[in-house]
């Protein structure tokens, strides 16, 4: 599968032990992340991660793209819901886009560990 992981700043440490505990399960999928978001999680882990650009830069486009030509089987973005951020649209736009494919998207850890949990035990979606 491929995998697109996202965290906006305030979720970045969330994501980066969400990223170390699933590592191994991770490990077994491409993984394709926004800018920052990889490169902190290649920090922390011996993960392999196609990095776009930061998301406020055009990196939640680049991974909508990828997203609208069936390139991408599920999203992680742990969102931040208490902050204003000045790509809005960018992430509106991504998040639309899996519902228009219907592809699995969790916008928060517990969403995301029960992903994993299926990913591990091998249960696909489709
Ligand atoms: P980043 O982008 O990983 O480059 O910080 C995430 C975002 O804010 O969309």
């Amino acid at each position: 599968m491929k995998i697109a992981l996202i965290a906006h700043d305030k979720k970045k440490d969330e994501m980066i032990k969400f990223a170390v505990k699933y590592k191994e399960v991770l490990a077994d999928h491409e993984l394709i992340a926004t800018g920052t978001t990889g490169t902190l999680i290649m920090g922390e882990t011996n993960l392999k991660i196609k990095r776009m650009k930061s998301g406020p830069l055009g990196g939640d486009q680049q991974i909508g793209a990828m997203l609208a030509d069936g390139l991408i089987d599920l999203v992680i973005f742990f969102r931040d819901p208490l902050t204003a951020q000045p790509h809005e649209p960018d992430v509106s736009a991504l998040l639309r886009l899996c519902d228009v494919q219907s592809i699995p998207l969790a916008t928060n850890v517990n969403s995301a560990t029960i992903m994993m949990e299926a990913l591990k035990n091998k249960v696909y979606f489709n």
